[in-house]
């Protein structure tokens, strides 16, 4: 389950906390230490975790704090407020033009990450809200990738575009903008190819897309299990690409959760969604706060 490990961790050090009436300020110091073991345990990245306890720290040690009546509560929540901050304050939606516009989207991520069982997903959650999205086939490495997106576009009862494998992935995009405008999509999503680590050829053909289409925002799919690789394929991304939003797949078999507490504090772009599971309708909108309360508990 999503956090688990951490959850029972943070839980356990609280409720040492809260059972003890009065605080000193060592009482403080000694359990937010080991918030900060239970952080690193968690696989969320050294830094972020630094400049968290510090942050943390700062709040939880004024007098306001250690002569309030509930000082375990007021540290808890404390700790609660902060970890939302991490994960990024306030929920970040999908950027979505007026209906008469098209909006395109453009899919990135290393293969294996969920990539195109999360683009239908969301294709089926655009379709919900009354928007009418157009799949597009851009990897044309893996006949198999295609393949697995018409039938998941199938599924969710989209359209998809596709053209084999023998074009280049921005001239498919061109096509599918054109054959979008002809049949009133007004989303295009465009599944790109994913390489097993982050190369050249990757990055070059993402940049050839970003500079010739009118993309409206780039979304990376990274996978929770990866941990602290997921944070570094993310910057990797955004320093070469640019990306908009991230979505972490896979966090329903995450029980550290190092990659969703850091990829926000390390790169400053938002989590748009998280993937609960392997079904096309597990893709939750991802909201901080919520998530901040489901780990403490
Ligand atoms: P791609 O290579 O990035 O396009 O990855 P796929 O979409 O083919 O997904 C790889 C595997 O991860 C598939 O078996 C998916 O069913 C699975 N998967 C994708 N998202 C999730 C998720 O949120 N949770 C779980 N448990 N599995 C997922």
């Amino acid at each position: 389950m999503a956090f688990e490990s951490l959850s029972d961790k943070l839980q356990n050090i609280f409720k040492g906390l809260r059972g003890k009436g009065r605080l000193t300020e060592d009482d403080v110091k000694a359990a937010l230490k080991e918030v900060k073991m239970a952080l690193l345990e968690a696989d969320v990245s050294f830094k972020v975790v630094k400049q968290f306890i510090k942050t943390v720290t700062e709040r939880a040690i004024g007098q306001d704090v250690l002569n309030s009546l509930t000082p375990g509560q007021m540290v808890i929540k404390i700790v609660n407020e902060e970890l939302t901050n991490l994960m990024g304050s306030e929920t970040t939606k999908l950027k979505l033009l007026p209906d008469n516009e098209i909006t395109v989207i453009m899919m990135m991520g290393l293969q294996g990450a969920g990539k195109t069982t999360t683009t239908a997903k969301i294709a089926g959650k655009l379709k919900g809200s009354g928007k009418k999205p157009l799949l597009v086939a851009c990897d044309v490495y893996r006949p198999a990738a295609v393949e697995q997106l018409q039938i998941n576009g199938d599924k969710q009862g989209v359209p998809v575009f596709a053209m084999g494998t023998n074009h280049k992935p921005v001239d498919i995009a061109r096509a599918a903008i054109e054959h979008a405008k002809k049949n009133n999509n007004n989303v295009v999503i465009l599944d790109t190819a994913g390489r097993l680590h982050v190369d050249e050829d990757m990055m070059n053909e993402l940049i050839e897309i970003r500079d010739n289409i009118d993309i409206t925002q780039t979304v990376l799919v990274v996978d929770a299990m990866t941990g602290q690789d997921a944070v570094n394929v993310a910057t990797q991304f955004n320093e070469k690409i640019g990306i908009d939003g991230i979505i972490i797949t896979k966090l329903d078999g995450d029980t550290r959760g190092g990659a969703a507490l850091s990829i926000k504090a390390v790169t400053g772009k938002p989590i748009l969604y998280v993937g609960m599971g392997e079904k096309l309708s597990d893709l939750e909108q991802f909201y901080p706060d919520r998530m901040a309360s489901r780990i403490l508990g």
